[in-house]
Formats: structure tokens, C-alpha cells, sequence
């Protein structure tokens, strides 16, 4: 059997931190949204062996247990209690280590597309608290769907669908290690979003209200080791932006506009200047 998995790429609108637990694990407060820039990943079950094997076409991925579609397999695999080897074959299009969530996506992709191929019928819940074993942000992309995620990452909270948007993305040509940033998280210095507002932004149907309500309290702490981040947010506020800010914790930048003829004015304006640069916009699995 094989079945085709979309695996669309998350963008922060809001990300803050609250507090840390005792088991020195993140407290997350965040909005985030998928959107139309995706993995497509094809699941084949193989009836002559009991293997995981996971095939990219990055140069860049692990193709063993370190990658999180594999990890994926092997947890459903486990919880379902199989005996049959699985073929993973990523086509990758977001860009890695980016603040996209791509390794994320296609580990929930994975889960997704299992659950279909084999019939079991686990709920969302399910597949969620799942993935949650593999990083934080695996809950949230078994949904792909505008959520208030809080928790660990575990708690999601899906939203109404956002105003007409464009997101013109841009991932400058540096890597971040997202555990090196959430290392030098100090709450008391953090400049916290007003999530609770953005959030009525998103509940009113209101573009003016969740552009003035955006923020990403990792933004200070990449930026101050990338000013690149700086000055990719500027270039975008002054081709036009309503609004610009860092992704996750890096080092993409992304910004909002309502027209698409605007977006592409930016999108112009910033594939000048920065290699990687996509348009595209919300969309919902
Ligand atoms: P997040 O915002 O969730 O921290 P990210 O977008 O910053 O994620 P990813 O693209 O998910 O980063 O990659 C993070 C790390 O995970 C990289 O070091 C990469 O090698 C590893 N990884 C493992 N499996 C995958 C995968 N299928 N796709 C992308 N990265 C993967």
C-alpha cells in the first residue's frame, strides 16, 4: 500500500513563553498557522521486511533514526503494535533548521498518513499526544490547522479561519539551533506578545487587530547573534509590510500584507537581496 502526505510549513504569528516547568520543560504560549509551502511524503508499507527506512531528497537530512519522520514511524508502529516494514520517501521544500517547523510537519505527516493506511482511526488527540514524544511542535502540526497551542505543546486550541492574508517569507543563509536559543531564554527579561489580544483579533475576524498584536519573544535573542534578522524585517516594513517578524527561533522572516499585488512588490523587492524567498498564505489541511 502507499499513500501521498502533505506536510505544510508553520509560521509563528505569536510566540511567547510564560514560564518554565520544574522538569526544566518550556510553558508555550503560541499562535501559529500553516501555510502553502509543504513536504510531500510517500508512505509504502513493505510486507518483505519489518524496517523503517527514510529516503530524502535534501542533501542535508538524516535518513536514520535522528530524523523525526523515521522517529514518527517507529512510535505509531509501536502503539499499533505492527509487523511491517515502512518506506519513507521525504520531497523536501521547507527549508531545514529554519523556524518552519518542517522536521515537525513531517513527523505528523507520517503519523497521519499511517493512521490512514492502516485503519486504526486514532483520533487528532491522539495522533498528537504521539508526537509529542518526537518535539513539541509535532501536536500542532498533526492539526496544520490556525491554533492557540499552550502547554507543552500539547494543548490545541484551533481557531477560525484568519482574514485574507499574503505572507511573503524569507529564510536568510545562516543556521540556527533551536535548543542553543531556548537555552538562553530568561523570563524575566523576555518581551512577551499580547497573545490574549491577538488571539481576539483572530476570534473578530480583525486584519488591523492581529497585525498590531503580532510578536515573538525569540526575536531579541536570534537576532542578536544574526543581524541579518534586522535588517531583512526593515527591507520588508519598507517595500511595504503591514507587519514583519522572526519565525519560531530562526532565523526565517516573514511578513503580512492584504493584497497580493503588495506582496509581490515585496517579493521582489526582498529576492534582490536574500536567496531563499517564497509567497504563499494560510491554508488548512
Ligand atoms: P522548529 O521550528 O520545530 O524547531 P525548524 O524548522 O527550526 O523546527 P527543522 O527543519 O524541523 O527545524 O529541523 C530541525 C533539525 O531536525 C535539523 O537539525 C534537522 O537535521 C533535523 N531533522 C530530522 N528530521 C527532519 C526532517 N524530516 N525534516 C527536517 N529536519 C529534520
Amino acid at each position: 500500500m502507499k499513500l501521498i502526505v502533505k506536510a505544510p510549513a508553520k509560521l509563528n504569528l505569536g510566540l511567547d513563553s510564560p514560564f518554565i516547568h520544574n522538569d526544566g520543560s518550556l510553558e508555550w504560549n503560541m499562535i501559529m498557522t500553516s501555510i502553502g509551502l509543504s513536504d510531500y511524503i510517500l508512505i509504502e508499507t513493505n510486507e518483505h521486511s519489518n524496517q523503517i527506512q527514510v529516503f530524502s531528497d535534501s542533501g542535508f537530512l538524516p535518513e536514520d533514526g535522528r530524523n523525526l519522520a523515521f522517529q514518527a514511524a517507529k512510535i505509531f508502529v509501536k502503539e499499533a503494535q505492527l509487523d511491517v516494514g515502512i518506506n519513507i520517501s521525504i520531497e523536501k521544500h521547507i527549508p531545514v533548521a529554519a523556524g518552519l517547523g518542517g522536521g515537525s510537519s513531517d513527523a505528523a505527516a507520517v503519523l497521519r498518513g499511517l493512521n490512514e493506511i492502516f485503519e486504526t482511526n486514532y483520533s487528532l488527540e491522539k495522533l498528537a499526544r504521539l508526537g509529542l514524544q518526537i518535539d513539541s511542535d509535532v501536536p500542532y502540526c498533526v492539526y496544520s490547522k490556525t491554533s492557540l497551542v499552550s502547554g507543552r505543546g500539547e494543548i490545541i486550541t484551533p481557531l477560525p479561519k484568519l482574514p485574507k492574508m499574503k505572507f511573503v517569507i524569507a529564510k536568510p543563509d545562516i543556521s540556527v539551533s533551536t535548543p542553543r536559543i531556548l537555552k538562553k531564554i530568561k523570563h524575566s527579561e523576555l518581551d512577551h506578545p499580547n497573545i490574549p489580544q491577538l488571539l481576539t483579533g483572530i476570534n473578530e475576524h480583525n486584519y488591523q487587530e492581529i497585525i498590531n498584536n503580532m510578536g515573538n519573544a525569540l526575536e531579541p535573542i536570534t537576532s542578536s547573534y544574526h543581524s541579518q534578522i534586522t535588517a531583512l524585517k526593515q527591507r520588508m516594513l519598507s517595500s511595504g509590510a503591514d507587519v514583519a517578524q522572526m519565525s519560531g527561533s530562526g532565523p526565517t522572516v516573514f511578513c503580512v500584507c492584504s493584497t497580493e499585488s503588495r506582496a509581490k512588490r515585496i517579493y521582489n523587492s526582498i529576492s534582490g537581496f536574500c536567496n531563499e524567498v517564497y509567497l504563499t498564505q494560510p491554508i488548512y489541511l
